[in-house]
């Protein structure tokens, strides 16, 4: 079992545990440095770098997710689609 928030963490609805629902995030073509994503839904972390085309982010784990793949701090570089939008930075 995980504490995975089932609920779009802007309007409430039901969302499977990712950030915000669909309708409520913002796009992969608006997301600025700054912003925060997660990946798994459990964890955040804050968008330091992204490429032009908005493809590639380099992230910084700021909420560990409980798994503990990545540490609070750590910064990794991913494809942007593997992310979802929580909220502006
Ligand atoms: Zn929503």
């Amino acid at each position: 079992m995980s504490d995975f928030p089932n609920e779009c963490q802007q309007c409430g609805r039901p969302n499977g545990g990712k950030g915000v629902c669909w309708e409520c995030a913002v796009p992969v073509e608006q997301w600025r440095v700054g912003d925060i994503v997660t990946r798994y839904g459990d964890d955040e972390h804050e968008i330091i770098s992204i490429t032009d085309d908005h493809y590639l982010l380099d992230v910084k784990c700021i909420v560990p997710p409980g798994s503990g793949w990545i540490a609070e701090g750590e910064v990794e570089g991913n494809l942007a689609r593997r992310y979802s939008f929580v909220r502006r930075g």
